[in-house]
């Protein structure tokens, strides 16, 4: 079945002059090293081709992989006459350069559950731990036709150590490993790369001290932080840089499910959530909210406080079942 649609994918790009590559708004690993990935694949096997990578979002973390163009080198005209690869992007709203559109045909190439399906070509397999290993089971099913290099593996592995959280969550497969070894055998400088993931700013650490003794806990578990306006005008902090203190709660015993509250700074009053879990899904909690996502990792907007208790004690409540039905949780 996979194969089948692997085929029908490699025959679209065949067909195309132009094929140009698409991701998800406020960009993450996976999505960077899946597009630049796949990117450098086609270029090095179809060096005739125009291959481009039109995305002006930026994540400073991911500043050692090189940014790409701007939606803007190319006319409407141009996108018209496109083949669009859109990668890691469960719902075509995520999309972050809008003129994905434009393209006269698009596929779908995903790892998040599938509620709202697009593209003429959809490819989604949502066991997996990341679209980046995708992109390498794709390569692998074509190895005699494609080629790859040391640089298009080193996109492709940070993508797969990013999303699943260094090969810890329960995606990771034998399969995962398999497409891991593939690149590593490329010659992945994995010493620079995780130096690059893990390195952090000195005025950053001050703020993970400070943010760490603010961490609250619901009555099942649940724990939360609540990353305010005036915290980011203190700390001068990027949007980035406050939603990572999601990650500072993931290790909390009692606590399976954790979530980051960050105020945006805009008008609106928006509050981004961002909701981790272990065991226990999230996902239908984030659904809830204008959200949506994995099982374990998900996304939402609330406004206002009311909202943010509301889907904490919803949060809370799915705990407390998942705690009173379970044993052997930690
Ligand atoms: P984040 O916390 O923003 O990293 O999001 C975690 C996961 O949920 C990512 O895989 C996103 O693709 C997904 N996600 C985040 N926000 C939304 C949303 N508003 N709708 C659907 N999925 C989302």
């Amino acid at each position: 079945m996979s194969r089948d649609v692997m085929q029908s994918i490699l025959q679209k790009i065949k067909e195309y002059d132009r094929i140009l590559l698409f991701r998800h708004t406020r960009c993450d690993g996976d999505c960077v090293g899946a597009t630049k990935g796949l990117a450098r694949i086609l270029k090095l096997t179809y060096p005739e081709k125009e291959i481009r990578i039109l995305d002006g979002q930026r994540s400073s973390y991911l500043a050692f992989l090189g940014y790409d163009e701007s939606p803007d080198v190319l006319s409407d005209e141009e996108y018209a006459t496109a083949l669009g690869l859109v990668l890691d992007t469960g719902s075509e709203r995520r999309i972050s350069n809008p003129k994905y559109a434009l393209c006269r045909e698009l596929i779908k190439l995903d790892h998040h559950i599938d509620r709202e399906p697009y593209g003429n070509i959809s490819w989604v397999e949502e066991h997996r731990s990341s679209t980046c290993e995708m992109v390498v089971a794709f390569y692998t099913a074509f190895s005699d036709e494609l080629k790859i290099d040391r640089e298009a593996a080193t996109y492709l592995f940070t993508g797969m150590v990013t999303d699943s959280g260094r090969f810890r969550f329960r995606e990771v497969s034998g399969e995962t490993m398999r497409m891991a070894a593939t690149l590593l055998d490329l010659g992945v400088p994995t010493d620079r790369i995780y130096a690059n993931l893990y390195m952090q700013d000195y005025a950053l650490l001050k703020f993970k001290a400070y943010v760490l003794r603010r961490i609250r806990m619901t009555e099942n578990g649940v724990a939360y932080l609540h990353v305010t306006r005036a915290m980011q005008r203190r700390f001068h902090l990027t949007h980035e840089q406050a939603g990572a203190v999601v990650s500072h709660m993931d290790s909390i015993k009692n606590s399976l499910i954790w979530i980051a509250f960050i105020d945006g700074m805009g008008k609106d009053r928006a509050t981004r959530v961002r909701l981790r879990s272990r065991f226990v899904t999230v996902n239908e909690v984030a659904e809830q909210f204008r959200g949506g996502g994995h099982e374990g990792a998900s996304g939402a907007t609330v406004y206002g406080k009311r909202e943010v208790r509301a889907l904490l004690s919803m949060a809370d409540a799915r705990l407390q079942e998942y705690k009173e039905t379970h044993e052997g949780w930690l």
